[in-house]
């Protein structure tokens, strides 16, 4: 039987490598639904061709063009946020979360809610919201998969292990786009030169956020949510070449180390077939040709997004939410040069201090409502630092 599918951020490129995969055996999969933003061209085009049940583009004042673009198709045109939740509630046997931003939020939990499984590209949702993600998967029976390439090769190293004998995991980071930039001439680093990975060919806004390393700090909270280690117990291991992705260290001094090309197709396909492996169009790396693989420590207070990660566990509650969603206003204010490259975790520090008296950051419980109010709050917070900052 055909196992259904849908795919949340099809448009992009966690969802474009998903769809390259399912493509190629077409024949095992019945897809249910596809979602987009402003590409309505690619989505109605993928939907078509995949002969989806549903496109969904995200933006209200796009479903005209999406619906002359599906015309004659069979396929269902939908737009908005309402209709992202009710493609989200069409029952899927697997769905692929890779939304960028908070926005991916509410979508994750609504599929959830009618079990299967959940691959979860949006690091942004477990950052936001991890307790409440991880409550919704155990009272609906759903799995969550990692995708992150970090996170999934720490998944794999722990295939066979007992949690209780992990001493420490080990993410590894490339340093962006800025890895040999001196300190001092970042402040000055233009959105052209942000969007530029040295390894990696992913959507803007994680590329930029891979060299603020706001990537990284997200995926340290990533780490502690989805495998419930300790913050102390997870490192940040500087490594140019991107081919370590994450190592996972044992009570015996015994280190597991997952090794790959940078190619997302491995992390997704592996999400896919999961229980099982199976064969993937990923390239074999030639480690004797490659011949030395680099690494270093960071440093933390070089990157102040490393160090508001830590506090951002240490407080706990919703300041993962606040972080989140402060961090998506830098990051606007920065790609329309609102704001200097440097100014973002500023924007993010400040935003964190002055919610931290205001509102009890770190005590409220985890609810969907008290998500969607701290994230507001720190909006518009942000909001007011950048405007006094620009
Ligand atoms: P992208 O920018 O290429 O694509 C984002 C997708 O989300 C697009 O389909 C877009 O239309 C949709 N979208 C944007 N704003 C939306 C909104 N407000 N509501 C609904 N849909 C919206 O992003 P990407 O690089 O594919 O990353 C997607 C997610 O996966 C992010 O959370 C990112 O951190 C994570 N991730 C990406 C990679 C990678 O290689 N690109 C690797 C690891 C993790
Ligand atoms: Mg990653």
């Amino acid at each position: 039987m055909a196992r259904r599918v849908s795919i949340f951020g099809a448009t992009g490129s966690v969802g474009q490598n998903t769809i390259d995969l399912i493509a190629r055996d077409r024949e095992s999969y019945d897809i249910i639904a596809l979602t987009g933003g402003a590409n309505v061209e690619q989505l109605a085009a993928d939907a078509r061709r995949l002969g989806a049940q549903v496109a969904v583009t995200a933006f209200e004042d796009r479903l005209g063009e999406l619906r002359d673009a599906l015309a004659g198709s069979g396929v269902e045109a939908a737009a908005g946020e309402t209709a992202l939740l009710e493609a989200a509630d069409r029952p899927a046997d697997w769905v692929m979360s890779a939304i960028v931003g908070a926005a991916g939020l509410a979508p994750g939990i609504h599929t959830l809610r009618h079990g299967g499984i959940l691959a979860l590209a949006n690091k942004e949702s477990l950052v936001t919201a991890g307790p409440l993600l991880t409550a919704e998967a155990r009272a609906h029976g759903a799995t969550i998969l990692p995708v992150d390439s970090e996170h999934s090769g720490v998944f794999q190293a722990l295939t066979g292990e007992r949690i209780e004998d992990v001493e420490r995991v080990i993410i590894t980071a490339s340093g962006g786009a800025f890895r040999d930039w001196p300190l001092e001439a970042l402040e000055h680093a233009t959105p052209d030169q942000a969007s530029n990975h040295p390894n990696w060919d992913m959507g803007q806004r994680i590329t930029i956020d891979s060299a603020s390393m706001f990537n990284k700090s997200m995926e340290l909270i990533e780490t502690k949510e989805f495998f419930g280690i300790a913050p102390d117990r997870i490192e940040v291991l500087i490594h140019p070449e991107s081919l370590v992705h994450a190592l996972v260290g044992f009570r015996d001094g015994a280190l597991m180390a997952h090794v790959g090309p940078p190619d997302m197709r491995h992390a997704i396909g592996y999400a896919l077939h999961w229980p099982e492996r199976r064969a993937l169009p990923v390239e074999r790396l030639d480690l004797a040709q490659i011949g030395q693989l680099t690494f270093a420590a960071p440093d933390e207070t070089r990157w102040p997004a490393l160090r508001l990660a830590r506090e951002v566990m240490a407080t706990g509650g919703l300041a993962g939410t606040a972080f989140t969603a402060a961090k998506e206003r830098a990051l606007d204010a920065f790609i329309e040069r609102r704001i200097g490259f440097s100014a973002m975790a500023r924007v993010v520090e400040e935003t964190l201090a002055r919610l931290s008296s205001a509102s009890g950051l770190g005590s409220d419980t985890i609810t969907l409502d008290n998500v969607a109010r701290m994230d507001h709050l720190a909006r518009i917070t942000a909001d007011e630092i950048i405007a006094q900052a620009g």
